[in-house]
């Protein structure tokens, strides 16, 4: 096995760095929790806070691939440029050498798995008089930290699962005046619910249980209830702050979104730094002018900097001629020895997810497991390939699905029943066990 990494250490995006290859800013903490994070076999520090700074998540990443020889098995300052079939792989490398020349190699293999992230291209959407903007424009992965903001009026579009959010609240502490706006509202989940990582609770497996729609609501009533009022004095729906319907199609989406793109992790309490006015919440934008925004509602803001965060563009794979169109979100159907790790947005820890599609991977491509015939694979990946493209996140069924090929799906509702009518303790105890630790014992 070789791996190729373009960047100078592996790490992935948790490698802080300015200027244009970064994708993080200074503040920046895990918005999942610590123990739904570590990886099998390789239990993070104890001394680990419930929620990892960026720079825990890179040593935690370093010593993973140093203890298990993962680094040896990468090149580094490689970028792979081209990859074409016939009969087996050819792999174009540009690798930096120490002399800061590019040189070319290639390589031969049967196998090609691209672990290439989800944040190459910033997103940034198209308004009407955009150009006209005479401050600072910016994409949120460009944000490093709040000293550039100072005593400035800034407009954030967009929360994403935290990053418009976090940067809202940190730069409203020194900034003249912020301003928020989203085209809907979100869930707001705070880091701890009655002193636990909120993570920990909505991993428990009952949620496997209850159909999506169901969840809406109970969080509904929970979020209303426990957060807005609680936190912001009731003050939720006069915050502008209201609870999104996941009916409501937006920007082009054809289908209903899952709850979990609503959620926004708040790293501290949005919602009173909005009750308190240092942020202003804002509907959606519906044109720009030179000074600053007018929102959909009639009302405008003057501002001196926008930051966009809208998230990232998929990236479309030339070689294929068609956007991402895979089998469990992983192998192209028609060359199945090629196949994308973390293409999609699970609900809670990212890299549990990438530890059960890279098992998979690996059994795949060493012969262990059989991959169904490529009319079922066509099939099955034309069928979400919608979900796939627009609304990247991965539904609770995707992942029993991979979570069964890899021999640990979770019992069915009337098997769960009988269960707990006769062991109800250690059936209570199975349900108290994250989706990740069962998912990932094979
Ligand atoms: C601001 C932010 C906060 C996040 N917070 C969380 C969180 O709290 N919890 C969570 O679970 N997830 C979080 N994520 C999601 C995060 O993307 C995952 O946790 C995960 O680390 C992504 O890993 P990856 O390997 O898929 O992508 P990356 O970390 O982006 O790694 C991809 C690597 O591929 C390399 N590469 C790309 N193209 C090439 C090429 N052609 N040749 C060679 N090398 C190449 C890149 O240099 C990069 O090092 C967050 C993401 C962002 C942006």
């Amino acid at each position: 096995m070789r791996g190729f990494e373009k960047a100078d250490q592996l790490g992935g995006l948790w490698v802080f760095r300015e200027g244009e290859n970064g994708k993080i800013y200074t503040s920046l903490r895990t918005n999942t929790a610590t123990p739904t994070m570590q990886l099998p076999d390789f239990p993070t520090p104890p001394d680990y806070p419930p929620y990892m700074a960026h720079w825990q998540c890179k040593e935690y990443l370093q010593s993973f691939a140093n203890h298990f020889g993962i680094s040896q098995l990468f090149t580094l300052q490689a970028e792979v440029v081209e990859w074409t079939r016939d009969q087996i792989w050819k792999i174009s490398v540009h690798c930096l050498d120490s002399d800061k020349s590019i040189r070319m190699d290639s390589l031969d293999a049967d196998f090609l798995c691209l672990c290439i992230g989800q944040t190459g291209k910033p997103f940034i959407p198209q308004y009407d008089g955009s150009q006209l903007f005479e401050g600072l424009m910016m994409h949120s992965s460009a944000y490093r930290s709040p000293a550039l903001f100072q005593r400035k009026s800034v407009l954030i579009i967009g929360m994403g699962h935290a990053s418009g959010s976090d940067i809202a609240q940190e730069i409203s502490f020194g900034a003249h005046q912020v301003w928020l706006s989203t085209r809907r509202g979100g869930l707001l989940l705070p880091r701890f619910i009655n002193g636990r990582p909120s993570h920990l609770w909505g991993d428990k497996r009952l949620f496997l249980y209850l159909p999506m729609g169901c969840i809406l609501p109970i969080l509904q009533i929970f979020f209303t209830k426990h957060i807005n009022d609680s936190f912001a004095q009731g003050s939720g729906p006069s915050l502008k702050m209201p609870f999104p319907d996941n009916k409501s199609k937006t920007n082009g989406n054809k289908i209903p979104e899952h709850p979990a793109a609503f959620v926004t992790t708040d790293c501290c309490n949005l919602l009173q730094r909005i009750a308190i006015g240092a942020i202003i919440k804002k509907p959606a934008v519906a044109s720009f002018s030179q000074h600053g925004a007018e929102f959909v509602d009639g009302s405008s803001a003057k501002v001196d900097t926008i930051i966009w965060a809208t998230g990232f563009e998929r990236v479309n794979q030339p070689q294929f001629g068609y956007k991402l169109r895979l089998y469990c979100n992983i192998f192209v159907p028609s060359t199945p020895s090629v196949a994308y790790c973390m293409q999609v947005h699970p609900i809670g820890s990212h890299w549990a997810l990438a530890q059960m599609q890279a098992t998979w991977i690996a059994k795949v491509f060493s012969g262990k497991l059989a991959l169904p015939d490529l009319d079922t694979m066509m099939r099955e990946s034309r069928e979400i390939e919608p979900h796939q493209s627009e609304n990247i996140c991965i539904e609770y069924e995707e992942m029993i699905q991979i979570a069964h090929q890899l021999g640990t799906s979770p019992p069915g509702f009337f098997m769960l029943l009988f269960r707990l009518c006769v062991r109800p303790v250690s059936t209570i105890a199975y349900l108290m066990m994250s989706l990740r630790q069962q998912y990932i014992k094979i």
